[in-house]
């Protein structure tokens, strides 16, 4: 019997999942950083902020952003790391990578290097970079578990994960209307600003299947991080979880 896995609130075949989402992103990359802003009210620049500012990356460090698409984290992480340090945009799906190039590109910021790769297969020697960080990227992936022990096999010792990540709120109201907002409204708006309301009726199903805090905190520690804390941003709509490589 073929194995399966959600894609949103349905099941499909495992190997068909990576080619179900490699659709959606290549049809939201050119309005992603738009529709970012509006669904979000601009709030997903705090949750990047906040993510970078409680980082701890230095001058000099080596970071990795995985999944990291329209490139707003690797663009903050080259501002900490300096000129001695190296910055790896990376993500799957050459239209994001793309558009993440342009961004950069526009916004002044060079020295940035690209890489199209598949979080669950990282194409890094082990022990090699200080921080890698996923943003709104795990839930996309099929193998979750994989790509956290790559990310951990890619760390050196010491080293810090970082994954931001829609997450659930215990707020019964703010539960509600999120809900309500997230399956009656951003679909439409989906529809109206980027002609595309099946991406964001996926991205509202993706959020409600992906593990809560306390799941994935464990799957942290399983992967082998000897430690794992999170911050919930926005009452847990959000939550940014640190791991630290002992
Ligand atoms: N990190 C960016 C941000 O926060 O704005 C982009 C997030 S976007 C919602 C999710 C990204 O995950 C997409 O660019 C998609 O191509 C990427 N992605 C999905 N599956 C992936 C995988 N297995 N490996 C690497 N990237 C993946």
């Amino acid at each position: 019997m073929k194995k399966t896995t959600h894609f949103g609130f349905k099941d499909v075949a495992t190997e068909d999942k990576q080619g179900m989402v490699r659709s959606i992103f290549d049809s939201v990359a050119s309005k992603y950083n738009l529709m970012n802003d509006v669904l979000s009210f601009g709030t997903h620049r705090l949750w990047k902020h906040y993510t970078i500012a409680t980082s701890n990356v230095k001058v000099g460090d080596k970071v990795l952003d995985i999944a990291g698409g329209t490139g707003d984290l690797a663009r903050a992480f080259k501002k900490k790391v300096g000129y001695s340090g190296q910055v790896v945009l990376s993500d799957i799906n050459a239209a994001m990578l793309s558009e993440g190039r342009k961004n950069l590109i526009n916004n002044g910021t060079t020295d940035v290097q690209f890489v199209q790769l598949n979080g669950e297969q990282i194409p890094f020697v082990s022990g090699s970079f200080d921080c890698v960080s996923i943003a709104f990227g795990l839930r996309n992936v099929t193998d979750k578990d994989q790509c956290i022990r790559e990310m951990y096999r890619i760390l050196k010792p010491g080293g810090c994960l970082l994954i931001l990540e829609f997450s659930k709120t215990d707020i019964v109201l703010l539960e509600k209307c999120y809900d309500f907002y997230s399956f009656n409204v951003m679909p439409q708006l989906g529809k109206i600003i980027a002609n595309d309301e099946d991406s964001y009726q996926y991205l509202a199903e993706s959020i409600r299947k992906h593990p809560n805090q306390e799941i994935l905190k464990q799957m942290v520690l399983d992967a082998g991080f000897g430690a794992c804390e999170y911050h919930n941003l926005s009452g847990g709509i959000v939550a940014l979880h640190k791991g630290i490589k002992i």
